[in-house]
């Protein structure tokens, strides 16, 4: 090897392996998506997507799924379901400034999509879907379902979605690095069908699915609904099983944990609940 093609590759490996570390690292930024709550969740977020860009992406994903589900005449066929998830959707929304002030704000759409899965997920940026299996197979009364809607929602405020794509990204990066070292090209996914599988394919890490479990029974109390509905709806969930494994389940194991996490912080929110009640 010449001096001189050593410092082409020199260069190459420099623009290859440094140039996309060098700006992933300059996205990187450590955020607080929301405000502790009564139940204080509190956790140090590390970005490498900006919320701009997932929440973009978001309702691509949000318009292509609504899109292919009215194709198949699946979207909101049963108006009484429907009017029922809205007004739920309804009163948590302004639940949600709790933890965001933002968030009343954001353009929040709930669909009903016809499915046998028992499930519910919520895009970033408040892209939600409720699929009739859970409302039918589950009998789910309305304290349940605000349990489960605010538990998703509680996802889109903690912008899990854009913590898991970072993630993602970052992998990529690492795998893109490969890639170019070995000259085979682009690797990377487009954002939207990311943000779709991470909303609605992949199951969440246990940490953020705890997260949205807390966040979820304060949103359900601060809007007039049961908290200890969440215990219940899981415990139903756990015996319906069949098909696509839930959102709401998605972090076996340790049941037993999450049963009693729940029941703690239900409890620890039931005064919110009382004084929803009375207003
Ligand atoms: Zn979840």
């Amino acid at each position: 090897m010449s001096r001189a093609d050593g410092y082409s590759l020199k260069r190459a490996v420099v623009a290859a392996v440094l140039v996309p570390i060098m700006l992933a690292l300059a996205s990187c930024q450590t955020v607080q998506t929301t405000k502790t709550g009564a139940v204080g969740v509190d956790r140090q977020q590390t970005m490498m997507l900006s919320s701009a860009e997932v929440n973009k992406a978001a309702v691509q994903a949000y318009r292509q799924t609504m899109q292919q589900a009215a194709k198949k005449g699946l979207l909101n066929r049963n108006a009484a379901q429907v009017a029922r998830v809205k007004t739920i959707a309804q009163r948590l929304i302004p639940a949600t400034a709790v933890f965001r002030p933002d968030a009343p704000k954001w353009a929040w759409e709930v669909n009903v999509i016809t499915s046998k899965d028992v499930n519910a997920w919520c895009m970033p940026g408040g892209k939600m879907a409720v699929y009739t299996g859970l409302i039918e197979q589950l009998k789910v009364t309305d304290d349940e379902l605000a349990a489960v809607m605010g538990h998703e929602i509680a996802h889109a405020l903690r912008e899990h979605g854009r913590e898991r794509a970072s993630q993602q990204a970052a992998q990529n990066t690492v795998i893109g690095i490969g890639a170019a070292l070995l000259g085979v090209g682009d690797v990377g996914a487009s954002l939207a069908s990311v943000v779709a599988d991470v909303t609605v394919g992949l199951p969440y890490s246990r940490e953020f699915e705890r997260e949205s479990d807390r966040i979820g029974v304060e949103l359900a109390a601060r809007a007039g609904y049961d908290p200890r509905a969440a215990v219940t709806l899981w415990q139903k969930m756990g015996k319906a099983g069949g098909g696509a494994p839930p959102e709401f389940l998605s972090t076996h194991p340790a049941p037993e944990n999450r049963a009693r996490d729940l029941t703690d912080y239900a409890a620890r929110v039931m005064p919110l609940y009382e004084a929803a009640r009375k207003r």
